[in-house]
């Protein structure tokens, strides 16, 4: 196993002395990732232009992508794609949802959920327009929440700020047994512990290409959706490269088969070519050996920060199997510890109000660097090396 993460450490671009912990933020630069982009940007748009959408393969790309990403989350071949945003791919999955809910208005979520979900629900319903109403409950009370009423079970299973994570499993089972349609966002999740969609018998999942997943900035987002349903639902965004026949140019739409229909328009080649790069990483690597090692590398944190800097409050579960792939502390001056922890080479982030946040990424982060994180804050928080000026001016991006 230390071999296999050796060799995954190897494949990845991260600065001389940088202590890497914010993966779950963006994902580091894969080498096959800048190497694959130079090859795609001379030979393929500069040699091939327009016809590399044929020649390269270009224009399945994003059905290629949602295949490699499928088989880390569970999702048989041809349930996803790669495409737009994951807030994008939220509104899809949403307006596709509520089609298929009759006259149920309400639709769930919960306090820990990430604020752009519950900003494009907010949008779907102003959009829609037909009484539709967004509940939301704190984390541990969605399970008592699920009822009849209930359309729409929308949540994301690793809660962005502490770790905390859902059990998908047993709250897709309650939201079925009832009649209630899930979304789960993925964002935190993929790439990061093993899922398993069908297992569930999810109806709709989403999630993020530039975290765990290593894809790039701003890299495309993904969108599945349960195999059964596919061909039930009418896209909103009911673009040309979703229609069955895009090159027939009818003036009316049909949508095209499967996953397909969840397409709106052109993909964008650069970002998916390294998006697709950035995911062989993966090649050969067990999820489940990047789980139990992810586990111990938060046990670790969790212990080594407790003995050395007691001031610090632990924000995510203790309990690795109910902990994402990321360790939370508070603290109440906690941006400029973490500007002066970035300072220092060791690059996690801050989420308001008070919250220091570390992914734990095993592809590319083992015990020794660790440990080394934890020192440095130590060294922050003894020494008090935050309380600087610099430090307390906030970025607009935290
Ligand atoms: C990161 C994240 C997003 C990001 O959405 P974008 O459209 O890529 O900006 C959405 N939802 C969750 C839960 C996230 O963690």
């Amino acid at each position: 196993m230390t071999d296999l993460f050796e060799r995954t450490k190897a494949l990845f671009e991260i600065p001389e002395g940088v202590i890497y912990l914010d993966g779950n933020s963006l994902g580091p630069l894969a080498r096959a990732a800048k190497e694959r982009l130079a090859r795609e940007v001379a030979e393929n748009w500069g040699g091939q232009l327009i016809r590399a959408w044929n020649t390269a393969g270009w224009i399945d790309l994003p059905a290629r992508i949602g295949n490699r990403i499928g088989a880390l989350i569970g999702a048989p071949e041809g349930s996803v794609i790669a495409a737009d945003s994951t807030s994008v791919n939220l509104f899809k999955a949403l307006t596709a949802a509520l089609s298929l809910t009759g006259e149920r208005k309400v639709i769930l979520s919960d306090s820990g959920n990430f604020p752009s979900d519950l900003y494009i629900a907010e949008g779907v319903i102003r959009t829609l327009d037909k009484g539709h109403r967004l509940k939301i409950v704190a984390p541990e009370e969605v399970e008592a929440a699920i009822d009849e009423t209930v359309a729409v079970l929308m949540l994301t299973e690793v809660d962005y700020a502490t770790g905390r994570l859902h059990d998908m499993k047993a709250l897709t089972a309650k939201a079925k047994a009832a009649g209630v349609v899930t979304i789960w966002d993925l964002a935190h999740s993929a790439g990061a512990l093993p899922v398993d969609l069908s297992g569930a018998g999810a109806d709709f999942a989403i999630g993020c290409g530039y975290k765990y997943l290593n894809g790039g900035p701003g890299a495309p987002a993904f969108i599945y959706v349960r195999p059964e349903l596919q061909d039930k639902i009418r896209p909103s965004l009911s673009g040309w490269l979703g229609h069955e026949a895009p090159f027939l140019f009818d003036l009316d739409y049909r949508p095209g088969p499967s996953i397909d229909r969840m397409r709106a328009g052109t993909p964008p080649i650069l970002s998916m070519t390294a998006l697709d790069a950035g995911l062989s990483a993966w090649d050969g690597v067990d999820i489940h050996a990047v789980r139990e090692r992810s586990i111990a590398l938060c046990d670790l944190f969790i212990k080594e920060v407790e003995a050395r800097c007691p001031d610090l409050v632990l924000a995510s579960p203790r309990d690795g199997s109910r902990r994402g792939s990321q360790v939370s502390f508070r603290h109440p001056q906690g941006y400029a510890v973490m500007q002066a922890l970035i300072a220092n080479n060791v690059i996690g982030d801050f989420r308001a109000p008070d919250i220091i946040r570390f992914g734990f990424t095993p592809l590319y982060i083992g015990f020794e660097e660790t440990v080394a994180a934890a020192e440095v804050l130590e060294k922050v928080i003894k020494e008090k090396l935050w309380d600087c000026p610099e430090f307390l001016k906030k970025s607009k991006v935290t």
